[in-house]
């Protein structure tokens, strides 16, 4: 799969790293079935560029590309009042000269907050021009449109960018994140049997889909949704891997058996906490170091414990963890990490 035709702006210095995790390895050993007791890895997509980085860094490193190749001036994208997605968009806008806004869906009513921490605070600190809030159900795509069209009016032109950077050229970042797992792996001589990795708008698992079954990566690729459960996700995973491929024209058809969705991690609700999040949170912060978030990285490792205590991997496999980011989260949910909130399990 051929990368090179597409123009690519680069926010990061290097591959990011792939670390054993061996404290929590073991401690995960303890719990899990005898002959069940897999080796825990984890890729630091958290140190992307664009501090602090995540998965969107990769897929905007094209997006904003192509915007720069159509003689944008202004970025306009989508998100939760806590977004990566958001926040990422804005630093690349500022890194590359342009400028930034925003149309919040606040898909938990009243979660909007003018005097928010985490994400929201960055939103403010990096100037974004504008944060215009809509409610839970808002047709996104044409929210957008319309601040495109305001900013024609005032002889501007805008970009729009859709929810977490996913349609085919946000895609992309993910192959290209394949190619660079694949070298890695190579280079370490460690052949992982998993990939686990997050769910949500879908380009970070359905671009990594597309780059496993372009590049045939025999490892097995699961996705922990983190807003819907598999019947509602697995098509929009499958519908994003394709959108790739044809957009790389190898005529390649995704198979729909290819897509592994997990589901249930993400409840209550997109964003909101739960017990299972705090304690995969709690533990990795506690036997690694390495802090995960509320709404997304705490869930999907809930996910990996989940699936390692139902006896999921077998001795000796090698399961890599996707660790995409979503670090400022946890300053807008201190209490909730501490336990100090009663919540759904
Ligand atoms: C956006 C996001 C995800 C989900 O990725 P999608 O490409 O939207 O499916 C996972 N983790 C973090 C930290 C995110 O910000």
């Amino acid at each position: 799969m051929d990368l090179s035709r597409f123009p690519r702006r680069r926010y990061s210095h290097a591959p990011t790293p792939i670390e054993r995790l061996p404290h929590f390895t073991a401690a995960l050993a303890a719990q899990c079935p005898a002959g069940h007791r897999p080796e825990i890895w984890i890729k630091r997509d958290d140190m992307l560029g664009l501090f602090p980085g995540g998965n969107k860094t990769r897929k905007l490193e094209f997006l904003v590309a192509d915007a720069l190749a159509q003689g944008a001036d202004t970025l306009v994208t989508c998100g939760a009042p806590q977004s990566n997605h958001c926040r990422i968009t804005l630093s690349a806008a500022v890194k590359e000269g342009l400028r930034c806004r925003f149309v919040i869906e606040e898909r938990v009513p009243h979660s909007f907050r003018e005097d928010a921490s985490g994400n929201h605070f960055l939103f403010r600190l990096m100037g974004v021009e504008s944060m215009r809030v809509v409610p839970a159900g808002t047709d996104m795509a044409a929210e957008m449109q319309r601040e495109v069209e305001a900013l024609a009016g005032e002889g501007r032109k805008g970009y729009a960018i859709p929810g977490g950077g996913s349609n085919a050229i946000g895609g992309l970042g993910y192959v290209a994140c394949v190619q660079e797992l694949m070298a890695q792996s190579l280079d370490m001589g460690v052949r992982f049997d998993h990939v686990i990795v997050g769910s949500g708008s879908s380009g970070t698992h359905g671009g990594m889909l597309a780059g496993f079954v372009g590049h045939r990566y025999d490892a097995t690729l699961t996705g922990i949704g983190v807003s819907r459960d598999p019947q509602d996700q697995v098509p929009l995973v499958l519908k994003e891997a394709q959108a790739v491929h044809d957009l790389l024209g190898t005529g390649v058809q995704v198979p729909v058996e290819a897509v592994r969705c997990v589901g249930g991690y993400w409840q209550p609700k997109y964003s909101v906490p739960n017990a299972r999040m705090v304690e995969a949170t709690q533990w990795l912060a506690r036997t690694e170091g390495v802090i995960l978030d509320p709404v997304y990285t705490g869930k999907i490792m809930a996910g990996l414990i989940g699936l390692a205590r139902e006896g999921h991997f077998r001795d000796g496999e090698q399961v890599l963890f996707m660790h995409t980011g979503g670090l400022p989260g946890v300053f807008a949910y201190e209490r909730e990490l501490l336990g100090q909130v009663e919540m759904a399990p």
